[in-house]
C-alpha cells in the first residue's frame, strides 16, 4: 500500500493537488490531470490513440451502417436507378449486380473454414461525356447511403511530377465521411476521365510519360486493395505531414471515361475477327453504335495496362443519347429539370406550365449547339431567367411558356453567350 506522502503529489511533475489540477490516485502513487493530458497528447501525436472526434463518432449511431437484410437486391437497385437515369439499361443492370455483390461480399462474416473468397469487382463505364456515367454512380451511392466521392484522374501524375499522387483520390472520400476512416473504407469512389491516363500509343514509351503508365501503376495499388497513407488535406505527401492509413480492400471503385476514338479499335478488332470465316457477322455489326461491342482488349489497345484492366473486371458501356432520350431527360427523372423549375415557381405560389413544343425546342437547341444532356439545364435556365427575376414580386399566379417565348429569350441571350 502506498504511503500518504506518495499519493498527495504527482509522481511525474511532483506538484501537489489543486482545484485546477486534480490528482488521479492509484495503489502506488498519483498523477495530476495536467500530466495525464500531456501523456494523452503525446500518445495521440504518436498515433496510438484515435482523436477525440473519431472516439465520439464511435459512440454515435453509425449513419453509414449497412446490413444484409436491408441491402437492396439488384432488381431494386435497377428500379431506383430508373427513377433518375433515362435509358442505359445495360449499364444499370451491370452496376446493380456489381454493387450488390460488392456489399454482399463486404457483409460476409470472415470465416476461416471457408476457402471461397469473393474478390472485389471494380467497374468501368465507357460512354460519351454527358451520357450519365457520373449520375449512375451518384444515384447508387444515394440509394445505398454509402460514402461517395467523385474524383478526376486528370489531376494525377507520377510521383515526383507536378500534380497529385494517386493516394489523394481518397481524400475526398475521407472528407465525405468527416474523416471517419472505417466508413470511408466501405465507400464508393467514382474516378472520372480514367481514359486520360492511358498510355499514348500502343508501344510503351521509351521516355517516361508524365500522365501515363506510372500513374496507372500507382492506381493499380488502390484498385486491388492495399493499405495506403493518405495526406488528410490532399495534395502532395510531405514527410512532416501526418498521414491517415486507409485500407482500400472494401472500397468500390467505379471508373468512367469517354475513350474517344475507341470505336476505331473496336471496329478493327471486329473486322480481324470476322474476316475469312464468317462474313455474315461483319454485316450484322451495328456500325452506328460500336461501343456496345466493347471488350477488355479494346481498352488495352487504347492504352490501359493489362493489370488495370484486370482490376476492373466489370466493363459496360453507355449509349449515346438520341433526341428521344434527351426529351425524356427533361421531364421523366424524379428530379427532372422541368420538375425543378415547376417547384421553384410553386414555392412562390405560381403554377408554371410548358407547351410540349418548348421541350422540343430545348432538345433542338441542345443538339444544334452540341451540348448534349449537360446543356439542357443551361438552355432552360436561359429561357427562364427573366421570368424568375420578374414573377416573384409581380403577383402573377400562373405562368405558361410557349415556344415563341422560349425562342425569343434563348435567341437573345445565346447571341451573346453561345456561338
Ligand atoms: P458523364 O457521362 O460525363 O459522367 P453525367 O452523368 O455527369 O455525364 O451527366 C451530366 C448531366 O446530364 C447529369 O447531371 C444529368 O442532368 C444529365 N444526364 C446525362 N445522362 C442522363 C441520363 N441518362 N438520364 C438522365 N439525365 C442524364
Amino acid at each position: 500500500m502506498a504511503k500518504k506522502e506518495d499519493t498527495d503529489k504527482c509522481c511525474l511533475c511532483g506538484r501537489g493537488e489543486s482545484p485546477a489540477r486534480p490528482l488521479l490516485t492509484g495503489r502506488n502513487g498519483s498523477v495530476c490531470a495536467e500530466c495525464v493530458q500531456q501523456a494523452y497528447n503525446l500518445c495521440k501525436d504518436a498515433g496510438f490513440v484515435a482523436d477525440a472526434n473519431s472516439r465520439n463518432k464511435k459512440n454515435m449511431p453509425d449513419k453509414w451502417a449497412i446490413d444484409f437484410e436491408t441491402l437492396p437486391r439488384p432488381t431494386e437497385i435497377k428500379s431506383f436507378l430508373d427513377q433518375y437515369v433515362i435509358g442505359q439499361d445495360d449499364a444499370k443492370r451491370y452496376l446493380s449486380v456489381a454493387v450488390y455483390n460488392h456489399y454482399k461480399r463486404l457483409l460476409q462474416p470472415a470465416r476461416s473454414d471457408d476457402e471461397v473468397e469473393i474478390e472485389k469487382s471494380n467497374i468501368i463505364l465507357v460512354g460519351r461525356t454527358g451520357t450519365g456515367k457520373t449520375l449512375l454512380a451518384r444515384t447508387i451511392a444515394k440509394m445505398l447511403k454509402v460514402p461517395f466521392a467523385i474524383v478526376d484522374a486528370t489531376v494525377l501524375t507520377e510521383a515526383g511530377y507536378v500534380g497529385e499522387d494517386v493516394e489523394s483520390l481518397l481524400v475526398r472520400l475521407l472528407q465525405a465521411t468527416d474523416y471517419d476512416v472505417e466508413a470511408a473504407q466501405r465507400g464508393i469512389v467514382f474516378i472520372d476521365e480514367i481514359d486520360k491516363i492511358a498510355r499514348k500509343g500502343d508501344n510503351p514509351s521509351i521516355t517516361r510519360d508524365v500522365s501515363g503508365e506510372g500513374v496507372q501503376q500507382g492506381l493499380l495499388k488502390l484498385l486491388e486493395g492495399s493499405v495506403v497513407n493518405v495526406p488528410p488535406q490532399g495534395g502532395r505527401k510531405h514527410p512532416e505531414q501526418k498521414m491517415i492509413s486507409i485500407d482500400t480492400k472494401n472500397i468500390l471503385f467505379i471508373c468512367g471515361g469517354a475513350f474517344e476514338g475507341i470505336e476505331r479499335k473496336i471496329a478493327m478488332r471486329l473486322n480481324t475477327h470476322v474476316v475469312g470465316y464468317n462474313n455474315d457477322a461483319a454485316a450484322q455489326v451495328d456500325r452506328e453504335n460500336l461501343l456496345q461491342y466493347i471488350a477488355p482488349q479494346d481498352l488495352r489497345s487504347f492504352g490501359l495496362i493489362p493489370e488495370i484492366i484486370g482490376r476492373l473486371p466489370i466493363l459496360t458501356h453507355l449509349e449515346p443519347l438520341d433526341r428521344d432520350a434527351l426529351r425524356r431527360i427533361l421531364t421523366e427523372p424524379r428530379n427532372s429539370i422541368i420538375r425543378q423549375y415547376e417547384k421553384l415557381f410553386d414555392i412562390d405560389g405560381v403554377k408554371l406550365t410548358f407547351d410540349d413544343e418548348v421541350l422540343d425546342y430545348v432538345v433542338d437547341m441542345a443538339i444544334q449547339y452540341k451540348l448534349g444532356a449537360r446543356g439542357l439545364r443551361s438552355i432552360v435556365e436561359t429561357i427562364m431567367i427573366d421570368a424568375m427575376y420578374e414573377v416573384p414580386a409581380s403577383g402573377v399566379k400562373k405562368m405558361h411558356i410557349t415556344r415563341q417565348y422560349a425562342a425569343e429569350k434563348f435567341e437573345r441571350t445565346s447571341r451573346l453567350h453561345i456561338s
